[in-house]
């Protein structure tokens, strides 16, 4: 066979040599050991957990050893892709502060565009790269048509979306019937193909296979180690019949000239590594280093370890968003997963950002990371709590403007008394840790806005209601707002005295049954009926902000709901 003669038959148009090419991709000037990663999504919808996970191992390869992290765009399969979804993409690894080199980015018109020399960094742009390898791949005999003639795409198209001429997947089950039926697609004549071509007749490229399934081949993961995979004896799809490249093509393409040297995707790919072994062979190029990472698992009610399913909640970077998680909390807290050791590096550096900590993927398992709901809401609470009051707020409510607009007009007609409650316990060594997420907000602050407050009669227990009403009118007789703290706690323990509670705890401690109560009882009454909760912020700071009326109004409420 003439495959020179083939390659022109089968693609006329491309008049690029692959020299001509690599020219425009000249080899990137970087320092020893720099690596080159890149976040390769396919817009076909939001962001995934697993997705921010993979970038943040991309970043930190890449810039912890000043190298270069890249956007590419995956968009090959124009069915599957959600309109909108690259531009929403791009925005949310921005708020999750995946700050790429270049690579597709949003321009001042709001469309995407190309920033850095080694575009066009999305597929469907690249076509005629692609093309230009495909002619050479055939031209060497290493690839060939199979053709199909229009209606029969229809058809198969019509019967079954996802179908591509012919290609059907590779199983055990199948394997020798399929390989037959390819070893039978291999064989055809120059004729065959001028004839198909003169029809218009569309056709899908496929690899020449060279490899022998029984036997392995040796591939290096970066966390599993040395795997032995099945060397590829499938003839697996080039180009699809639209000439659009399947994700394994434009893959050794687009890696090798966007000079990729660490790729990190899921483990959904490993399988396939034997094909992109002998794709990188055919091609000449040189194999860049791979980190396949484990899905993220959750615990199902039996306590088993299960992948994270499209209905569980926190696979969805929308869920974490109307949740109201903080974008660095999520990166820190996925850190924690990523290397063993964070947690500790992180107690001996509570304010450094996790960027300085010296992540490696030696330290990363290759098991399934568990998502762990309760670790995230420790990690967040201690990210929010280090915040000042006016970053809070700052975050806090473009957050309630999108989720919860009752709440952010609140907040916003009133900044100075929302940075009050907020400072409360703010700063020095045990800050207090309210809030885990943006959602937490409301029912922590709510006791100070009339229009969220909610009476409430959770007085504790074994004090009957003369002796509640009794200790707030005592207190109303002798509440003062411009006291100061001391005199405040000074007169609520007045009134413990006053009334057979121990105003003493370690006397209360010694003899409780010589008291009804103790101080902390008269300080529980006045809490539940001024905040309307059990537990509250220190009592003194709450009634600074609430001010006179608002306190005197409340316990004259809850004396006559007593009564
Ligand atoms: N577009 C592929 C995906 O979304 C990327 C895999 C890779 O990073 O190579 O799964």
């Amino acid at each position: 066979m003439d495959y020179n003669k083939l390659a022109e038959l089968l693609f006329p148009n491309v008049t690029d040599t692959c020299e001509d090419v690599e020219r425009r991709y000249p080899p990137r000037d970087l320092p020893e050991g720099a690596k080159v990663t890149r976040f390769a999504p396919s817009p076909t919808g939001f962001i995934h957990l697993g997705g921010i996970y993979g970038s943040m191992i991309d970043e930190r390869l890449a810039h912890l050893s000043d190298g270069v992290f890249y956007l590419r765009i995956e968009d090959t399969d124009a069915k599957r892709e959600v309109p909108g979804a690259a531009v929403e993409l791009i925005k949310t690894l921005a708020e999750y502060g995946m700050e790429f080199d270049e690579g597709a980015a949003i321009g001042e018109d709001g469309e995407i565009c190309d920033k850095g020399n080694y575009g066009p960094y999305r597929q469907s742009e690249r076509a005629h790269i692609y093309h230009v390898y495909a002619k050479k791949l055939v031209s060497e005999g290493k690839a060939y048509p199979v053709f199909t003639t229009k209606e029969e795409l229809d058809q198969l198209n019509a019967t079954d979306k996802k179908a591509e001429v012919k290609s059907k997947v590779w199983t055990e089950e199948s394997a020798s019937a399929q390989r037959e039926e390819m070893l039978k697609q291999r064989e055809f004549t120059l004729e065959e193909v001028e004839a198909h071509v003169a029809a218009g007749d569309p056709f899908v490229l496929r690899i020449l296979s060279e490899g022998d399934g029984e036997k392995k081949t040796k591939v290096g993961d970066l966390v599993r180690g040395a795997l032995e995979l099945p060397e590829n004896d499938e003839d697996f799809v080039l180009l699809k019949s639209d000439g659009i490249p399947t994700y394994h093509f434009a893959h050794a393409i687009d890696d090798h000239l966007m000079g990729t040297t660490h790729v990190i995707r899921g483990e959904e790919w490993l399988p396939s590594l034997p094909k992109h072994l002998q794709l990188f062979k055919y091609l000449g190029f040189k194999m860049p280093k791979y980190l396949h990472t484990a899905q993220i698992m959750k615990l199902d009610e039996n306590g088993n370890k299960k992948k994270l399913s499209k209905r569980d909640m926190g696979l969805d970077m929308k869920d974490y968003k109307r949740g109201g998680y903080l974008p660095e909390c999520v990166c820190e807290y996925i850190m924690t997963i990523l290397n063993s050791n964070y947690d500790e590096w992180r107690m001996q550096n509570p304010e450094k950002s996790y960027k300085e900590f010296p992540f490696s993927f030696k330290k990363m398992s290759n098991s399934g990371a568990l998502l762990d709901f309760a670790k995230l809401t420790d990690v967040s609470k201690n990210i929010i709590s280090r915040l000042t009051a006016e970053e809070v707020y700052d975050k806090l409510l473009p957050w309630a403007e999108q989720y919860d607009p009752g709440f952010a007009s609140v907040l916003a007609a009133d900044k100075a008394k929302a940075i009050r409650i907020l400072s409360i316990g703010r700063g020095g060594k045990k800050p207090r840790k309210d809030l885990a997420t943006w959602a937490d907000a409301k029912p922590y602050m709510a006791l100070f806005y009339d229009e969220f407050f909610s009476v409430c009669d959770e007085y504790p227990e074994n004090f009957d209601k003369e002796c509640i009403s009794g200790a707030l009118k005592k207190f109303l007789e002798t509440y003062d707002f411009s006291d100061d703290m001391n005199l405040w706690f000074e007169k609520v323990k007045k009134i413990a005295d006053e009334m057979g509670f121990a105003s003493d705890m370690k006397a209360y401690k010694a003899s409780p049954e010589s008291y009804k109560g103790n101080v902390a009882d008269i300080s529980s009454f006045i809490r539940v009926a001024v905040t309307g909760k059990r537990s509250s912020p220190d009592m003194y700071e709450v009634m600074q902000i609430l001010g006179n009326d608002t306190v005197v109004s409340r316990i004259n409420d809850a004396i006559a709901k007593l009564s």
